[in-house]
This record gives C-alpha cells, sequence and structure tokens, in this order.
C-alpha cells in the first residue's frame, strides 16, 4: 500500500507553496494523504489526488498522527518543538519532514538539500535517520548560487549581506506590507496628480507611515519606505539568529572537516517575495572570472551567470523577475581590488521555493522512492 503522508502548515507561505509544487508535479501520485490544521478544523482539505482526506484533521491529535508513515510540517517552530517531541516519546518511528528551524542542529536530523547534499541524505536514509529539515532561506539559497565554489573547496570565507523580503517572515509579513501600501495610497490620494510640492508629498508618505505604527502599533516598524537590519533573535555575540545560521548551517550540510567562515548583515526589506544577497568572497586560490563562472554554472541547472552590464543586471538579476521561479540568476561577479583571491557576485533566488518549499518537496520524493 502507498505510504500515508500528513501535511501540516500546507496553508501558510512555504505550506502552500509546497503544495502547489507538489500537485504541478504530479508528486500525490506516489502516496497518500491526509491534511491536518491548527486553527480551522471546519475548513475543508484540499482536493488533491490520493487523498484520504473527508475533513481537516486536528494537528494536535497525537493519535491520529501515530499513524503516519511521514509528517510533512511547515506550521513553524512552536508547533514542531510541541508536536514532534510528544511524537518521539510515544515511540513514532515514522518520517518528520520540516520547515521549521527548531531541528535543523540536532545531531540526529539532516539538513536538506539535494543538490548539494544528496549523499549525505541517502546515506542518513540508509542509517535510519528519519528527521529532514529544510535549510534556513539565505542559506540554502547562498549553496545553490555558490555551490560550485564549495564543492571544490576553493571558498576561504564569505561575508554577506542580504536584501530579505517580507514573506519571509510569513504571511503576517506580506499582509503588513499590503496594509501599509494601501494606508499610504489613501493618504496621498487625495494630492495627485501632484497638488502639493514632491517634498510635500514625501512629508505625506513618511509622516502616515510613522503615525500608523506609533499610534497603532505601537512597538512595530514600518517596512515600506524603509528596511530593518535585524532578523530574528540577538546572539550573544552581537549577531541576530539569522546571521549565526549562515556558517552553522551552511558547514552542516557541507558536512564540512574545516569550519568554512560565513557572517554578515541581514536586512528586511520591502519586497513581497525573493531574497537577495550581496557576497564579498575570499577563495583560497587565485582563479580567472571565467573560471568561477564555470564553477558556479556547472555546479547545478538553476544557476544562471549574469552578464556584468547595465542590460543584464537590471533585466534579470532582480525579485520581481525571478518570483515565482526555481531560477537562481547570478551576477555582478568581479575580482575586488582588495586582492586576487577576492570576488563579489550577487544573487537572487525565491525563498519560497528553493529556499523553503523545493527542498522539502524533493525530500519528500527521496523517501518515497527509497522506502
Ligand atoms: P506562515 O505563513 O505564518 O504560516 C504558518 C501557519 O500560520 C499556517 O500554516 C496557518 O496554520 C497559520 N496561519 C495563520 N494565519 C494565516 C493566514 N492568513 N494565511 C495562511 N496561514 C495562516 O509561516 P511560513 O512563512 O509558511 O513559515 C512556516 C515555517 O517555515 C516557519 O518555521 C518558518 O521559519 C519556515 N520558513 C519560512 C520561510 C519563508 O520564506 N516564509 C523560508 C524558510 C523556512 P493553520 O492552517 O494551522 O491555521
Amino acid at each position: 500500500m502507498k505510504k500515508l503522508v500528513g501535511f501540516i502548515g500546507w496553508r501558510g507561505m512555504v505550506g502552500s507553496v509546497l503544495l502547489d509544487s507538489l500537485q504541478k508535479n504530479n508528486d500525490f501520485i506516489g502516496f497518500r494523504s491526509v491534511f491536518f490544521t491548527t486553527s480551522q478544523l471546519c475548513g475543508t482539505p484540499p482536493h488533491v489526488t490520493n487523498s484520504i482526506a473527508t475533513r481537516l484533521e486536528d494537528a494536535y491529535n497525537i493519535e491520529y498522527l501515530i499513524t503516519l508513515d511521514i509528517i510533512v510540517s511547515c506550521q513553524g517552530e512552536r508547533y514542531t518543538t510541541q508536536v514532534y517531541t510528544k511524537l518521539k516519546k510515544n515511540g513514532w518511528k515514522g518520517y518528520w519532514i520540516d520547515a521549521s528551524s527548531y531541528l535543523r542542529m540536532h545531531d540526529d536530523s539532516i539538513i536538506v538539500l539535494d543538490p548539494v547534499n544528496l549523499k549525505s541524505i541517502q546515506l542518513g536514509i540508509e542509517q535510519g535517520v528519519k528527521t529532514f529539515v529544510g535549510g534556513n532561506c539565505t542559506v540554502s539559497l547562498m549553496l545553490m548560487a555558490l555551490g560550485g565554489l564549495f564543492k571544490n573547496h576553493l571558498v576561504d570565507w564569505i561575508s554577506v549581506s542580504t536584501y530579505q523580503s517580507v514573506s519571509g517572515s510569513g504571511s503576517q509579513g506580506m499582509l503588513n506590507l499590503i496594509k501599509q501600501i494601501e494606508h499610504v495610497y489613501q493618504n496621498i490620494s487625495p494630492h495627485l496628480p501632484l497638488s502639493k510640492s514632491i517634498l510635500d508629498v514625501e512629508k505625506i508618505f513618511t509622516g502616515s507611515l510613522n503615525n500608523m505604527y506609533n499610534s497603532v502599533h505601537n512597538s512595530k516598524i514600518p517596512i515600506l519606505g524603509n528596511l530593518i537590519p535585524w532578523i530574528d533573535v540577538s546572539m550573544k555575540n552581537g549577531q541576530t539568529k539569522e546571521e549565526w545560521k549562515g556558517s552553522a548551517e551552511t558547514n552542516k550540510i557541507l558536512n564540512s572537516k574545516k569550519n568554512i567562515l560565513i557572517d554578515g548583515t541581514c536586512v528586511r526589506i520591502p519586497v513581497l517575495r525573493c531574497h537577495s544577497q550581496s557576497f564579498t568572497i575570499k577563495l583560497n586560490r587565485d582563479i580567472s572570472i571565467r573560471e568561477f563562472e564555470s564553477l558556479i554554472s556547472s555546479h547545478n541547472p538553476w544557476v544562471k551567470v549574469i552578464d556584468n552590464n547595465f542590460n543584464s543586471v537590471t533585466a534579470q538579476l532582480n525579485p520581481l523577475r525571478v518570483s515565482g521561479t526555481l531560477d537562481i540568476p547570478v551576477g555582478r561577479i568581479k575580482k575586488l581590488n582588495i586582492g586576487k583571491k577576492y570576488f563579489s557576485a550577487f544573487s537572487v533566488g525565491d525563498q519560497l521555493l528553493w529556499g523553503a518549499a523545493e527542498p522539502l518537496r524533493r525530500m519528500l520524493n527521496i523517501l518515497i522512492n527509497s522506502l
């Protein structure tokens, strides 16, 4: 009989992209599925091939969850912390595939990104590993973009600045930005076409955002017309947790013998979807720009090297162009004046696809095909 797979968090940002992708790739044909919720018990499950669901099931029903062969959770860290632990205590022997960070650094889990670490995943399945976790979005996108350099053991260190979209913080982040656009438009539209000086309009724009948050939301910071150079909680060394993940998760995924140093500043920007990253890369030997480009583009079929000229870069290296695709364009590749082994590169990737849902979808298929 086909394996029974339970989906939790399928309604959220990552979950809905995963569901869409599973349907487009006709993956539901390979297993039976059932759908859970933490909040919508009266809701209707999605219509997919081989679904045994007649209604949404309670995502906290341990007796039901324990009957599943595979659980795919895109619900978030709090849910995983609570439910995974209970299932394990109750002797559950199934496979857990997760989008959240809670289990990533556990000794008995593998962070999955199969174009980079398929061998570790296959070995893990053979050795009885049951927990497979998607990586942090910027980590996965960086490894997809620069995988050819890591594979050839060329990287000494990377300093990175990220430009992360609001959907990276979930559906609420998207809704907040859209509400801010609506709010500002309502304030500005009476003056359009321009009945005031452009500086007066700028004051209305800035003032309406500041007032909205000072009065209504108090502690929150507007993201429209703004940026926030802080993502996730603080670590003791001055990093944010998002920045800490860069090195920790990269080294775990690569199973590196020598710790590869990765650090930088993670920044939230008012873009709906896709994360962009600007890299300063120190290699351990002097290679040509052509070799650099050839190494990264031959690593996986999704990397596309973008010519270093205005037209190519502006047309192809931006979030709007990349949203909803698996493309990983890498451009602005140049040697830095700092020294012969120093390169810059800029990459954009859909953090809901390669940064979240796609490694999980592929992991589910790897499991289904190997059990
Ligand atoms: P999310 O959009 O906030 O969804 C999480 C859950 O919130 C949903 O499954 C849903 O659960 C509930 N929810 C409440 N209001 C909702 C609404 N208006 N629309 C849809 N769902 C709503 O979170 P997410 O961004 O998908 O993240 C899930 C996990 O993946 C997190 O651990 C996150 O850190 C991780 N992750 C996210 C990204 C990203 O780019 N967003 C990337 C990598 C990893 P019920 O149906 O049970 O109510």
